[in-house]
């Protein structure tokens, strides 16, 4: 994997030689040694090549490759139409343990939702709530669309194309909860992305000059969608220097506060007129 880079789904080479293998040979992850340490058949082992030739030569990503993705132990399908599921958002969105949410969560929005997979977490951790999903490309939101009958959640997430809240309906919101992981890598930084990730939707990634053209359109607007009390989460990486910049220079009346995850702790920031 020494050429190869990481972050699309994985941060261990381990792990993704784990699934690419695993799942490559179309084997449950709790594959035991009975299968794992069986001689491969000669197709089994030419098709085996093939795979970890896109991945080491051709420079694929694992879960384009395999057509799915796994967030939070979930599975969702995946393909070239979204960008691959991972968002630190998504550790907040399992127990659920969202610091600052204070109210019962009845209506949840996520923005830029691409192959549906946050929203899906957070319909899962708030059974009784009902979601929106947004997002500007169409063919991502088929990709929602596929993941959302996965996992059988069509009456509770509806889709919304559009650019962010125009992408909103009478009658949707007003939101307890909204949540986005937009683009925001900055153009300088995109024009450099490795191999793996020019697999993916540029526009995905595409912040513009500071990266933060998405989020300083989400600060101006959200306040007309969020009921009081309610939470704003936005992932922004590691951009963590030009968002604080941003609130500063043109939001400095904002209430804002970190959100810590596992790998940092200055990724996700909530936004709150209680905060
Ligand atoms: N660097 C981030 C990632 O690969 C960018 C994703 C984004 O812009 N939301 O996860």
């Amino acid at each position: 994997m020494a050429q190869c880079q990481l972050g699309q789904g994985t941060l261990d080479p381990y792990d993704e030689a784990h699934w690419l293998l695993v799942r490559g040979m179309g084997w449950s992850f709790d594959a035991g040694p009975e299968q794992l340490d069986r001689p491969l058949s000669p197709s089994e082992q030419q098709h085996l090549k093939k795979v970890m030739h896109q991945r080491l030569v051709d420079r694929q990503p694992t879960a384009y490759i395999l057509g799915e993705a796994w967030l939070m132990g979930e599975s969702f399908a995946c393909d070239r139409r979204a960008i691959i599921p991972r968002s630190f958002i998504a550790e907040f969105l399992v127990a659920p343990s969202l610091p600052g949410l204070r109210h019962p969560v009845a209506r949840i929005l996520e923005l830029c939702t691409g192959g549906g997979s946050l929203s899906v977490l957070a319909a899962k951790a708030w059974p009784a709530a009902k979601l929106t999903a947004t997002d500007l490309d169409p063919d991502a939101l088929a990709l929602a669309q596929e993941n959302i009958q996965r996992h059988g959640l069509t009456d509770r997430i509806t889709i919304r194309q559009g650019d962010l809240f125009q992408a909103l309906q009478p009658g949707d919101g007003p939101y307890d909860l909204i949540l986005c992981n937009p683009p925001y890598v900055p153009t300088y930084k995109t024009n450099a992305l490795p191999a793996e990730f020019r697999a993916e939707p540029h526009k995905a990634f595409e912040g513009g000059r500071d990266g933060m053209d998405l989020v300083r359109r989400i600060l101006k607007e959200y306040p007309q969608h969020l009921i009081p009390g309610g939470l704003l989460v936005v992932e922004i990486g590691h951009e963590a220097a030009a968002c604080q910049q941003l609130f500063e220079r043109e939001f400095p009346n904002l209430k804002s506060r970190w959100l810590p995850t596992a790998t940092g702790l200055q990724q996700v920031f909530a936004l709150g007129d209680h905060l």
